[in-house]
């Protein structure tokens, strides 16, 4: 089981999570792209925080809501879509004023955040993106799901196939976004967007 205050508390660390890597992913991102995906995160996320300070949430659908809002007005780039529309889909397969979830509604609403990524983005795995830890992930995460591992289980089981995810993106040749302008030369360097999955579930794990 997911709780509301459990999902806000992850919500509002990652603010700290990105603000603390900020260097690291704007590093990763000057190497194949523009170098502000640190900054855009950290922007985004801090603003999160500072939303959910300012309006009270009672349900699920309303949390993944303000955040989507929030990120689509402040992450700006690429990634503020992707990471809006992926809150957005997640808030509209969940159901209607729940103060918690269970592990498998967690997974159907991330499966609708993957698919709507995929068509704002005209993306899918393997391109060199956020999608290559995200869902690796998710996957690992309905697999553990669905042999009924315990919830502490099932989050490692995400959080290594994330990590894993991230790291195949570095000989991954990029063909969408700005890493794709390099061609050949996008090769060798990790992802910015696939590491800053890795760094949202892995900071969930540790908390839920
Ligand atoms: P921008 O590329 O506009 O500067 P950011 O630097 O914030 O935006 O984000 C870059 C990240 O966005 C990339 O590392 C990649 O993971 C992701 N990305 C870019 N384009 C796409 C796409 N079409 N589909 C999925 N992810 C994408
Ligand atoms: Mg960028």
């Amino acid at each position: 089981m997911i709780t509301l205050q459990g999902l806000i508390a992850w919500l509002k660390a990652l603010a700290e999570v990105y603000t603390g890597h900020k260097e690291y992913l704007t590093e990763l991102d000057a190497a194949i792209g523009d170098a502000d995906h640190g900054t855009n995160m950290a922007r985004g996320f801090t603003a999160v925080d500072a939303a959910l300070d300012a309006n009270p949430v009672n349900d699920v659908q309303a949390l993944f809501r303000l955040v989507s809002m929030t990120l689509i007005k402040t992450v700006g780039g690429s990634s503020g879509p992707l990471f809006g529309t992926f809150f957005m889909k997640m808030a509209l397969n969940l159901p209607a004023g729940a103060e918690s979830i269970s592990l498998a509604q967690f997974c159907e609403a991330c499966d609708a955040g993957v698919s709507g990524m995929c068509v704002i983005g005209k993306s899918h795995v393997g391109e060199k993106t956020m999608l290559d830890a995200l869902v690796p992930a998710l996957t690992a995460m309905k697999a553990a799901v669905a042999a009924d591992k315990p919830s502490k289980e099932a989050f490692a089981s995400m959080v290594a196939a994330a990590e894993e995810g991230m790291k195949a993106t570095i000989p991954m040749l990029a063909t969408k976004g700005r890493a794709s302008y390099l061609g050949e030369r996008s090769i060798g360097h990790q992802d910015p967007g696939a590491t800053s999955v890795y760094l949202m579930l892995n900071t969930m794990a540790g908390m839920l």
